[in-house]
């Protein structure tokens, strides 16, 4: 009798905290390629995020949500407070400069910081929170606009380990796994050491495939051999370069709407920065860091990473 008793108060206990976790109030700052995607997805699975973007029409499609007209508004009561911007200046101007929302995040709430930041700002981001009573994750995420749209994308998370299992179940909203990595930062250098890959693959995908189509090879074959060979890549299989290939991908619309040179060409420039700090030679890292700011000189800087198929055609030039 007592045992059961005992049995049904812990149930009830339990049943509460995981609702509560269900019930969090989520704050979302930075509602692009990504965010406006993951703010969608977290609406689908029954939350209501109060929602701001710094330019008001990346937000005014956005069904369900609450959307806001300051950051302070924005986090004001949230139990959890999600960002997704371009850099980590901005991040850190966001959250601890002068007009930073720190000062307006509830104590005990969980900030998470999902843009690509690197492990120095993410520590930076982590001391100032503790200071201020928050709670701070580094929550980096793989998988691209096609992931985000999908709900399937990839945390890597870094901080404390207890804090990534009381927000994994609000992260699963978004994405179909979550990783935790280690200490403050680690998430972050998961990341970079993923992005780093996904640089030089895309790039060498981009190289092979206009040798082989200049050679005379049909793309679509090409590709297809190449996937079930040793280059397959996620830049073969799922993002593939070469317009006509695949559909829903950027090279299907003009390189429009994916994750742009400029992201990827600060992603490899903060890899090049981790490594110089340690002194790991990265002499891939470099080169592709230096064709993707190439890019940006040809005002390609704004259009999908997988461009750099265009450029290798010598069409890059030609059209911009
Ligand atoms: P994006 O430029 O499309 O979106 C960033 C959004 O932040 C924009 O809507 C912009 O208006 C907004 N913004 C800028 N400054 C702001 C501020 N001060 N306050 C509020 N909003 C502000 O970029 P994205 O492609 O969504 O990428 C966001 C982050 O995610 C980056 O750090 C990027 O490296 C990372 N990331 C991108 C991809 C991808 O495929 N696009 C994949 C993984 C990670």
């Amino acid at each position: 009798m007592f045992r059961n008793t005992v049995r049904v108060y812990f149930l009830r206990v339990e049943r509460n905290f995981s609702q509560n976790r269900q019930n969090s109030n989520v704050a979302f700052l930075g509602c692009g390629q990504m965010g406006a995607r993951m703010v969608n997805n977290l609406i689908k699975h029954g939350k209501k995020p109060k929602i701001y973007d710094v330019v008001p029409s990346a937000i005014q499609n956005i069904q369900g949500a609450t959307p806001c007209s300051t950051p302070e508004e924005t986090v004001e009561g949230a139990d959890i407070i999600i960002t997704m911007l371009p850099n980590g200046q901005i991040v850190k101007d966001t959250i601890m400069g002068d007009k930073g929302v720190l000062k307006n995040i509830r104590k005990n709430a969980l900030l998470l910081d999902c843009s690509t930041t690197g492990p120095q700002v993410a520590r930076k981001l982590n001391e100032a929170a503790q200071a201020a009573n928050v709670r701070f994750l580094d929550a980096p995420v793989s998988g691209g606009v096609v992931g985000a749209q999908a709900g399937t994308l990839c945390f890597m998370v870094g901080g404390n380990e207890k804090d990534c299992k009381e927000v994994e179940p609000v992260l699963l909203h978004m994405g179909s796994k979550v990783h935790f990595c280690g200490a403050s930062g680690a998430g972050q250098i998961t990341k970079l050491c993923n992005n780093l890959i996904l640089g030089v693959t895309m790039i060498g995908t981009c190289e092979a495939m206009n040798l082989g189509i200049k050679l005379g090879l049909d793309p679509k074959l090409l590709t297809d051999v190449v996937n079930v060979s040793t280059g397959r890549s996620w830049s073969s299989d799922t993002y593939n370069p070469v317009p006509g290939v695949m559909e829903n991908v950027p090279a299907a619309r003009d390189y429009e709407g994916g994750f742009s040179c400029e992201l990827i060409a600060k992603d490899l420039g903060l890899a090049g920065d981790a490594a110089l700090s340690i002194n790991a030679p990265v002499p891939l890292t470099a080169l592709t860091h230096q064709i993707f700011r190439t890019l940006m000189t040809y005002n390609l800087g704004k259009k999908d990473f997988s461009v750099v198929y265009k450029y290798f055609k010598g069409e890059a030039l030609k059209n911009n």
